[in-house]
């Protein structure tokens, strides 16, 4: 373990391993198997990184993200790591120069794409070679229930009957036990060593609202604490998208749409400069993200509602790989609703699917309706307990103010249900407020017991509560014809009296956010922090790699604050390895000092 930590310290810059990676390293430098599931930005890399470098031979990893491979590598070899791949972007003179410094044991880890490592020609190539280690990355793709299922996957049981002396390390974010139990079958993982990692993203902070005017929010939280910052804005459909990237476009952000119906050219472009530049937002549908492996996206925002939790929680999981804080931000709408179960209902599935979906979908309005800590709730879907609330999300920081909401749900499940359960939500609205229009008149509601007897509430406010009734499931909007609204099963109880229902008040004027996440640097430090992002840049255009690959947001930021003014202190500051040290070391203290890049001006 020595030489474990010795590489901690000196190649990657780290003072010490993060949760359960110190175990995970020294069981499978001891040859055993693991198993390691930990949620995206925990540090499942080095877990397999370390025991290849400290074992001998070479480290195979097999990952289905073949876009990614390029900047994994070119990562590691920042690192002064021998590190390469190989799959079918590359023409065959380059495969070539691979599997002979593969040959040659000049490699220290070797990125294989499933269906390329399976073949028998790179299985005898490997059997020719000392291995160190199989790191099965993405392991959930095994399952085929998963949305990732690759087949290929389900053959990699073949690793363990042709080299059964080589420990196996499979690594994985998704959470939940069907997943797990597939992954130790179809692996053939069953003397692994079993590592689960709380799935908790301390550093994200969860913010969900309802209501109109979703894009005027989406843009005050974004100039109050993202300006500058990289971020990915979902939506739901790709008009939206477009709509959305070209709105932020002219209020001055640098914005790409992204999604399936884009040229493929332009999608990869967009991709590639949201990786590569500094502050670019993406507009996606859920198409954008398998595999983004961007460390500094500062803010992950929904526009509409997603369709589970397990969605909301992959899709939120984009910010803050590198531990700082970020923000998961949404705002959804009662059309939202609407649309999910029309689109549910009007899909191929059968009925089982449907049931299924449907039970997802409640479960995301939960969290959304959840008046105490949202975490909590989040976690507990996922079977993790955490006894107190966070303190990091919106519930926590703000907690909503809830009033007896009994009557005006009776109010509302009564004027539904007089008036045939055959109108949607504007409609019955008119009645309670008493709109004696020609509507209301030809269909004989200006004589229902329920007319006018919600002219204490606005219509806005009465939109408020329809949304928190269907939200909560006492309502129910018709998927068949477009809007309409019936009661459910639960609604009886409430309409009984038998039970009390909290509603949430719906938030007046846009009270700011108590405590700004991110940028914890002050005005002075803040400007010797801009002048590092750009000096990184510059060099980061000439290697023709991402930013990030050359230092973190939270290396610049450390340098920032700390202002090293040599190598001994340079060296200390997390992230900042031997290799990098000798490489960049010079250029960024003289930054530090004010000195160099031309376009940098520090006062
Ligand atoms: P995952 O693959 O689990 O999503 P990564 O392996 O990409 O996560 O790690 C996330 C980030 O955390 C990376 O930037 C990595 O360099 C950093 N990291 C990992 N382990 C440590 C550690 N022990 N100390 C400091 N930073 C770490
Ligand atoms: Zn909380």
């Amino acid at each position: 373990m020595q030489r474990a930590y010795d590489i901690l310290n000196h190649t990657f810059g780290y003072d010490e391993f993060r949760h359960h990676q110190a175990d995970i390293v020294e069981t499978v430098i001891s040859g055993r198997d693991a198993l390691v599931l930990m949620p995206t930005g925990g540090g499942k890399s080095l877990c397999y990184q370390i025991p290849a470098l400290v074992r001998d031979g070479v480290g195979i990893v097999v990952s289905p993200l073949i876009a990614l491979m390029q900047d994994q590598v070119d990562a590691l070899q920042q690192l002064g790591i021998r590190a390469a791949f190989l799959n079918s972007s590359m023409n065959g003179q380059q495969q070539q120069a691979v599997v002979q410094a593969l040959s040659a044991g000049e490699l220290d880890l070797l990125y294989v794409a499933p269906e390329r490592l399976l073949t028998e020609h790179m299985l005898s190539l490997l059997s020719q070679a000392p291995l160190a280690l199989f790191a099965i990355d993405e392991a959930h793709c095994v399952s085929q229930w998963g949305h990732d299922f690759r087949r290929e996957y389900q053959q990699l049981s073949i690793l363990h009957q042709r080299f059964p002396d080589v420990p196996r390390i499979a690594l994985t974010a998704t959470a939940d036990v069907r997943t797990r139990q597939e992954i130790i079958a179809q692996l053939d993982l069953n003397d692994a060593t079993i590592f689960i990692n709380s799935f908790d993203r301390p550093n994200i902070r969860y913010t969900i609202s309802e209501g109109q005017n979703s894009r005027d929010r989406l843009w005050q939280f974004i100039e109050r604490e993202h300006s500058g910052d990289a971020g990915i804005i979902y939506c739901l459909s790709r008009k939206k998208v477009e709509s959305t990237a070209e709105w932020l476009v002219a209020k001055g952000c640098i914005a790409l749409p992204y999604h399936a119906g884009l040229p493929d050219e332009m999608r990869r472009d967009h991709q590639q400069r949201f990786l590569r530049d500094e502050g670019v937002i993406i507009v996606a549908t859920i198409a954008f993200g398998m595999g983004i492996d961007k460390p500094d996206v500062r803010f992950v925002a929904h526009l509409n509602l997603p369709k589970s939790l397990e969605a909301y929680y992959q899709e939120t999981g984009r910010a803050g790989r590198d531990g700082q804080p970020a923000n998961a931000w949404m705002a959804y709408g009662l059309q939202d609703v609407i649309t999910l179960r029309q689109m549910l209902q009007e899909s191929d599935g059968n009925e089982q699917y449907k049931r299924i979906t449907n039970a997802k979908l409640d479960a995301m309005l939960g969290l959304c309706e959840q008046v105490s800590c949202r975490r909590q709730a989040l976690l507990a879907y996922f079977d993790e307990q955490q006894d107190t609330p966070c303190g990091n999300c919106d519930t926590c920081l703000d907690p909503p103010e809830t009033w007896d909401g009994t009557e005006a749900a009776q109010k509302v499940l009564s004027c539904v249900y007089r008036s045939g359960q055959r109108f949607g939500a504007n409609y019955i609205i008119d009645i309670l407020t008493g709109k004696d229009d020609a509507r209301v008149q030809s269909n004989g509601h200006h004589q229902l017991s329920t007319f006018g007897i919600g002219t204490d509430k606005t219509a806005v406010e009465w939109r408020g509560i329809f949304r928190q009734l269907i939200a909560q499931g006492f309502l129910t909007a018709d998927i068949e014809s477009y809007g309409v609204l019936y009661l459910t099963e639960k609604a009886r109880p409430l309409l009984r009296g038998d039970v009390q229902l909290a509603l949430r008040h719906q938030r007046k004027g846009k009270k700011s956010q108590k405590s700004k996440v991110v940028n914890t640097l002050s005005a002075s430090e803040n400007i010797v922090f801009d002048a590092l992002r750009e000096h990184r840049l510059k060099l980061a255009r000439e290697r023709n790699v991402p930013p990030y690959v050359i230092f973190h947001d939270s290396t610049l930021q450390e340098m920032a604050q700390r202002q090293p003014v040599s190598y001994d202190e340079l060296r200390t500051i997390s992230g900042v390895g031997d290799k990098k040290l000798t490489e960049y070391g010079e250029s960024f203290l003289a930054v530090i000092r004010g000195e160099n890049t031309e376009e940098s001006v520090i006062e």
